[in-house]
């Protein structure tokens, strides 16, 4: 599949730190920082540094090292927020929209990781 990436996205801005954010985590390929607009306690975007729209445009053109680099990502903020229920903590939610149905906002690969609070049950 093939995806036009526009650049001028505002997560675009901030990996060229043309807008600041709160940042929590870094790494080679990805970048994590706090949503401006939480939904919980704790509510971390975690991006690839690459050009990617959503998953499966990421999962179709990354290299494996960014799907490393960014899968560890994930679950090294979720180390860092303190939620993994593996090691104590209360648990989280990964959700990545994607497209209009997905009701995407922002047009640049996103995961976002909410924790802190019950988040509730989205599938009965
Ligand atoms: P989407 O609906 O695309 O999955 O979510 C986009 C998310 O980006 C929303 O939760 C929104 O609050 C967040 N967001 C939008 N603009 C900014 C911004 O300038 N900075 C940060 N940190 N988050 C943003």
């Amino acid at each position: 599949m093939a995806y036009d990436y526009d650049d001028q996205n505002i997560f675009a801005k901030i990996l060229r730190a043309e807008i600041p954010c709160d940042k929590v985590h870094e790494t080679p390929h990805s970048l994590a920082f706090r949503d401006i607009s939480p939904k919980a306690p704790h509510h971390v975007l975690v991006i690839p540094k690459g050009q990617y729209v959503c998953f499966d445009h990421f999962a179709a053109d990354a290299s494996d090292a960014e799907i490393a680099d960014f899968t560890r990502a994930v679950g090294q903020v979720c180390a860092l927020l303190g939620v993994e229920p593996g090691h104590g903590g209360d648990g989280y939610r990964l959700i990545s929209n994607a497209g209009t149905n997905g009701v995407q906002e922002v047009a640049h690969l996103h995961v976002h990781i909410l924790a802190g609070r019950n988040i509730g049950r989205m599938v009965q």
